[in-house]
């Protein structure tokens, strides 16, 4: 496969009450009567506005409460309640697993690119337009056609991936400033791999999530958001501990979602979330479930392990973490006893993961015990991570 694709929703808005606007966006797009779902905490800082907006523009709506995980029940419920009130789209507010279920319940076809051959998975939603309403800015999910699927426990159970991306993200820049200060360090988290992993995708000329090569353009995007970071990281950190939507705030937000969301898309994912995703599985040991981000800022620090950086890049990039308070030891991750067996469990897991196969010692198909990568280079790459980040402690 030699051909590069970019792939992008079809609006995305942003600035500080963008959400006044919606009625108008959705009467251009000839939607009458969306269904609207977030958990309380979304839904209480959009819904006034959104009704007032959509009733300006005579928009009937519904409003759903988002049961607060993104599993195959929760899309159904969602997705039955949307075909039963006949309407035209589903919007999506507030944080990465409430857009995700959005997603999906508004999906047609799905693949599960979770399984290796990835399986076609019939109508897994209502087949209407998605609209994503970020509340925070803590993941880069609202742009793209991904989902992640977990199960009852939390645990990350597979991914899939639509026909499209959402109609429209809207993302108002006053709620998001107005949001724990810890969202945003998150979405920071998240958005620190997306350079990286497209980097490393873009060397190994390994196919991205959008179905082929990496343009040149989403390696663009991708580094732009690291940059956007390291400039304006801090300061916008600041900006939101005052809940001002400044140009730091702005920037960072644009990077957090759509430099992010576009470019680990089009740019390719690689060790940073296979490790990401499989601390799920020891779930138990974390006495507070540290978020998405946090998790991959971690992960990131273990990717450049990998990648065999140098002291002097490293010392950036962990400084950057530290001044705005991502964790770079396992402690500041929040396991409280990291004994090496959690850790071994956790690099056999990332070793399967699919995504792991852009690094460039991976093998294309899986070896008799499933996995793509050693597990003990990963595993000597997270320890090597944990104990790099000790002396910034
Ligand atoms: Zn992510």
């Amino acid at each position: 496969m030699s051909t590069k694709i970019l792939i992008a929703p079809m609006r995305y808005l942003q600035g500080p009450d963008a959400l006044t606007q919606i009625g108008q966006h959705l009467e251009g797009m000839g939607i009458s009567n969306p269904l609207v779902i977030g958990g309380p905490t979304a839904l209480g800082v959009c819904r006034e506005t959104m009704i007032q907006s959509m009733n300006d523009k005579g928009i009937g709506s519904n409003f759903v409460e988002f049961g607060g995980e993104c599993t195959f029940g929760e899309i159904q419920r969602i997705k039955d309640v949307c075909i039963t009130g006949s309407h035209d789209a589903i919007i999506a507010c507030g944080g990465g697993k409430a857009l995700d279920t959005g997603r999906t319940a508004s999906a047609g076809n799905a693949v599960n690119a979770g399984v290796v051959p990835p399986e076609m998975i019939e109508n897994i939603g209502a087949n209407v337009p998605c609209i994503q309403v970020p509340t925070i800015a803590a993941t880069d999910a609202p742009t793209a056609k991904v989902s992640v699927i977990y199960n009852d426990k939390g645990e990350f159970e597979t991914f899939l991936v639509f026909q499209a991306n959402p109609a429209m993200v809207f993302v108002d820049t006053q709620v998001i400033a107005n949001a724990p200060v810890e969202t945003l360090v998150s979405g920071m988290g998240d958005a620190l791999a997306t350079y990286f992993e497209a980097a490393i995708s873009y060397r190994t000329g390994s196919p991205v999530l959008a179905g082929g090569l990496s343009t040149r353009t989403a390696q663009m995007m991708a580094r732009f958001a690291f940059d956007t970071l390291m400039e304006y990281g801090y300061q916008a950190m600041l900006e939101a501990e005052n809940n001002i939507p400044g140009q730091a705030l702005e920037a960072v937000v644009e990077a957090n979602i759509l430099l992010s969301g576009l470019g680990y898309e089009s740019g390719g994912l690689a060790a940073a979330h296979a490790i990401a995703l499989s601390w799920t599985r020891v779930y138990d040991l974390f006495e507070v479930h540290p978020t998405h981000g946090k998790f991959v800022a971690f992960s990131t620090l273990a990717q450049l392990m990998m990648e065999g950086r140098n002291s002097d890049f490293l010392d950036d990039i962990y400084e950057f973490c530290t001044s705005i308070g991502l964790p770079t030891t396992l402690q500041a991750l929040g396991l409280k006893d990291a004994n090496s067996e959690a850790i071994r469990m956790v690099a056999e897991d990332a070793s399967k993961n699919v995504l792991i196969t852009a690094m460039p010692r991976a093998t294309a198909t899986p070896d008799e015990s499933g996995g793509f990568y050693d597990p003990n280079e990963i595993f000597n790459a997270l320890m090597a991570a944990d104990g790099y980040g000790r002396q910034f402690d």
